[in-house]
């Protein structure tokens, strides 16, 4: 395993002492700002993802969840997404870069987040166009919770397209609840969707963009409706059920072998202020984590990356044991199966998780470069509640 070094404390918490102006970026503290290029120790892996990242970026800025080996040297990378995507996939890309990144990622940064403000809708505010596909709502939580970090970072400039991404997340949200699929929405919610939408508005909230406060209300009455008192296990429609799998998934994936439901009404929770030293749910949801720590056995469908993705920043906030554990569970199943060879160096194979089929190699490849970051400095997500 390797060196955890001292987390830096809350990188965003002293901006959550500010008030909360539309738009009006509010100073960011040189300890913070500082924060954001340091290097990483133990980074060789989350390197050589960015390094894949950085590679198969499109020249007009995007990263294409379909088309990236349209970028690709000697030796084509396999694992297309779905083109539907690439608002998504670029801001996991961004994200990832944000994070994990230094001053060496800027101007891949600055290109991709002119690429998202280039395809927002003058309209509605939504990243791509609204109701494109079903499921687009997933692509603009992401590309929003991307641009509101960059705001967070002191990007001036994002400031006007996070706020209006944070508008129309609002504007999706069901009256006294949550998200799910449609605009206007339909009544319709899932904690899939919900976990996306909470991190994307904390952040912007972060960053000093103006965020309806209703929204985390709305956002805990569906955590709290999915999550079953005696199991603790949170459900992505329904109460202490299962997570969700597209239709044939299930056989190679199935539903029980994860709890990335859990792991995201855990982010949720965490991130609105629950004290994981109080919180009945907080202590149940990470005793069913640390029964489900990573494992990269193709044989037995437990491969999830975006399970790995949310359980690293719920266990990392909470730390100690169990977070050790998962920890360790995390290097064992990631860093040995990160591409080594040809132009797919740095990257991991799509074909093994339930969701690469959608994301392709560029979800796969930001999802778990960003679990790594988080290993290596946990201190970095808590934005605080
Ligand atoms: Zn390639």
């Amino acid at each position: 395993m390797k060196k955890r070094i001292p987390s830096p404390g809350p990188t965003f918490a002293v901006l959550m002492l500010a008030p909360l102006l539309a738009c009006v970026r509010t100073p960011v503290d040189d300890a913070a700002a500082a924060g954001v290029a340091a290097p990483i120790p133990s980074a060789d892996a989350v390197s050589r993802g960015l390094d894949w990242l950085v590679r198969h970026q499109a020249p007009a800025g995007y990263w294409s969840a379909s088309a990236f080996s349209e970028r690709c040297g000697e030796g084509r990378c396999d694992g297309a997404g779905k083109e539907v995507h690439d608002p998504g996939a670029t801001g996991l890309s961004l994200l990832a870069l944000q994070v994990a990144g230094d001053a060496r990622h800027a101007d891949a940064v600055a290109r991709g987040l002119a690429y998202l403000a280039s395809v927002q809708d003058a309209e509605t505010g939504c990243f791509g166009v609204p109701n494109s596909h079903a499921t687009f709502l997933y692509d603009h939580g992401i590309a929003t919770l991307a641009v509101a970090e960059a705001v967070a970072r002191g990007d001036d400039a994002m400031c006007g397209p996070a706020q209006r991404g944070i508008d129309f997340i609002e504007a999706c949200r069901n009256p006294y609840k949550a998200w799910r699929y449609a605009y206007p929405p339909d009544g319709n919610n899932d904690m899939s969707v919900t976990g996306w939408m909470v991190l994307a508005l904390k952040t912007g909230q972060s960053a000093g963009l103006e965020v309806d406060p209703a929204a985390f209300e709305g956002a805990m009455l569906l955590t709290d409706e999915m999550t079953d008192e005696e199991t603790w296990r949170t459900g992505y429609q329904r109460r202490g059920g299962f997570s969700s799998r597209d239709v044939g998934m299930e056989e190679r994936w199935p539903e029980a072998s994860t709890e990335a439901m859990t792991a995201v009404g855990m982010m949720a929770r965490l991130l609105t202020g629950e004290d994981p030293d109080e919180s009945a749910a907080l202590k149940g949801g990470a005793a069913r984590l640390r029964e489900r720590l990573p494992d990269w056995d193709a044989s037995n469908g437990t491969i999830d990356y975006s399970y790995w993705y949310y359980g690293t920043l719920a266990m990392s906030w909470i730390g100690g044991d169990g977070w050790d554990r998962w920890n360790g569970a995390l290097a064992e199943a990631v860093e040995t199966t990160q591409r080594e060879d040809g132009c797919a160096r740095g990257s991991w194979d799509p074909q093994f998780d339930p969701w690469g089929h959608a994301g392709g190699r560029v979800y796969a490849t930001a999802l778990l470069t960003l679990a790594l970051a988080v290993r290596d400095e946990p201190g970095r997500w808590k934005i605080a509640g």
